[in-house]
């Protein structure tokens, strides 16, 4: 069994202590065992991450997308090499099941693959011009350093999207983990560095989260920021890249609601919908959150959705019959039982679940609610847990003004047996992102992102790495 390191930092292509020689404990949420420690970034190793950033982007733009490429697909191959290895440090800091872990692991694998291929791709275009010996043109370029900012939910996943974009377009990038788990993503880095990628192209930061963002994005070397979590920071950090004109990308916050008419595979929804709820114990920006069922099938549903969850096994993610492992954090358990008691205060029903388990281990019951008036604050904020909220609705209107009702607008669902409904859900549901009749989201070759309150920009798809691209005109009169 390997062992859990302490984690150093990585800038300048050298793996090294904080300058201060700070770090802090990481902890692991089945046992609340401290397992080792992270590096701690001041300003002094935040001044010499941006001085190799810069250094970084200049060596890598001249390197062509060919071999930026080669040296991608390169980490890719060792990510997949060491899947095993990592998976058991990922499941250690941060609770998920093994399986989950190395199949987080190698769906990075093959991000990079794509995003590697997407990059030769950066067409320019010839613009016809309106005299004849006038050529006009338009060449991309790489915007130049990014700040990347990502949690602690998918600790390798939330990095490989931004990385693999930054790099498949020639900028460098500072890379800010989650302290919480910041293991696995820093072997996510080293698969890069063993690959090749010159020093102060790739650097790896931890600390002040606030702090860091903070310098970093209002830094002159900085020239881009992407951020995932929260829509509250992502609303602070948007309005703060604003003020210094940096591109930015931002992915926060959900609030899915799952349409299920009644002419829908019930039974088909409710095994697609459990296994997504409690993937990652629902600590996943596009869960399945507000399940909005038509009246005539709605018993049945919610008596399917509350089975399906007894029987999920909670337990230590290493443990292979584990189907859900504990909240990756301390502070989620009374986040959520808060808005549990709420909802059930305001004449939701509990029909399962509902607190924590044992006292050791941050872990919580797979938990359903029904019929939840509006007003409860878990109909309205983000609940990232375990948590599944069942409604009823009488005619589709009525459905579709609820799922748009709140300010999010990341990924939604829909369960139908009819063409009709289908068409008009795709169509007026306000999501970035819609799966209808089964799971389609996230693959590296589709969009990844959101509407209204839930941000900007995306993470997958051919327009992902338009946001790492300045688009510059050249017109030029022939001598
Ligand atoms: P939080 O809002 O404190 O932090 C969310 C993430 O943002 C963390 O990784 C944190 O380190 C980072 N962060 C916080 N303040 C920052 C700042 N000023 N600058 C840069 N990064 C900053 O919440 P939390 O308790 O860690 O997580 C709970 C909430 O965060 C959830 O309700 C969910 O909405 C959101 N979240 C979303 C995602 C996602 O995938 N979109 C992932 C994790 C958390």
């Amino acid at each position: 069994m390997p062992s859990y390191p302490d984690i150093l930092l990585h800038i300048d292509g050298k793996w090294r202590p904080a300058r201060s020689g700070k770090s802090i404990p990481v902890v692991d949420p089945a046992t609340e065992e401290a397992i080792g420690t992270v590096a701690w970034a001041e300003v002094a190793d935040l001044d010499e991450a941006l001085v190799a950033a810069q250094k970084g982007f200049e060596i890598w733009r001249r390197t062509s997308s060919f071999d930026r490429g080669k040296i991608m697909r390169a980490a890719a191959a060792l990510l997949r090499q060491r899947a095993d290895d990592i998976a058991w440090l990922m499941t250690r800091e941060q609770g998920k099941p093994l399986g989950q872990s190395k199949g987080e692991i190698l769906s990075a694998a093959d991000i990079i693959d794509w995003f590697a291929e997407e990059g030769r791709r950066a067409y320019g275009q010839i613009i016809p011009p309106r005299a004849p010996n006038v050529t006009q043109m338009t060449v991309k370029v790489p915007v130049g350093p990014v700040a990347a900012f990502t949690p602690w939910n998918f600790p390798i996943n939330q990095v490989v999207r931004k990385l693999s974009a930054a790099l498949t377009t020639g900028c460098s990038i500072i890379v800010k983990a989650p302290e919480e788990t910041p293991a696995s993503p820093a072997e996510l880095i080293r698969c890069f560095v063993d690959a090749g990628v010159p020093d102060g192209v790739v650097n790896l930061i931890y600390g002040v989260p606030a702090q860091i963002s903070q310098y970093l994005i209002s830094h002159p070397v900085i020239r881009k920021m992407s951020f995932t979590g929260s829509t509250p920071v992502g609303k602070s950090l948007a309005s703060l890249a604003g003020l210094h004109m940096k591109r930015a990308t931002m992915e926060l916050g959900g609030h899915a609601p799952v349409i299920v008419t009644e002419d829908a595979d019930v039974d088909e929804a409710v095994a697609v919908m459990a296994g997504s709820k409690y993937r990652n114990a629902g600590q996943v920006c596009v869960s399945p959150t507000r399940f909005l069922v038509q009246e005539r099938v709605a018993d049945r549903f919610i008596d399917g959705f509350t089975a399906a969850s007894q029987a999920i096994k909670v337990g230590n993610g290493l443990d292979a019959a584990t189907d859900m492992g504990p909240l990756a954090n301390e502070r989620r358990i009374p986040a959520i039982e808060r808005l549990i008691v709420d909802a059930v205060e305001q004449g939701g029903r509990l029909t399962t679940g509902g607190h924590r388990i044992g006292n050791r281990g941050y872990f919580f019951e797979p938990t359903v609610l029904a019929d939840v008036p509006r007003s409860a604050a878990i109909m309205n904020d983000e609940p990232f847990g375990p948590v599944a909220i069942i409604n009823r609705y009488s005619d589709l209107d009525e459905a579709i003004d609820e799922a748009n009702r709140l300010p999010f607008g990341l990924a939604a669902y829909a369960f139908t047996g009819s063409q009709k409904q289908s068409d008009r859900i795709a169509a007026e549901i306000e999501s970035g992102m819609i799966s209808i009749n089964h799971l389609g989201l996230a693959l590296p070759e589709v969009p990844f992102g959101g509407i209204k309150d839930s941000g900007y920009g995306t993470e997958g798809g051919s327009e992902a790495i338009d946001a790492y691209l300045e688009t510059r005109f050249v017109t030029r009169k022939s001598a």
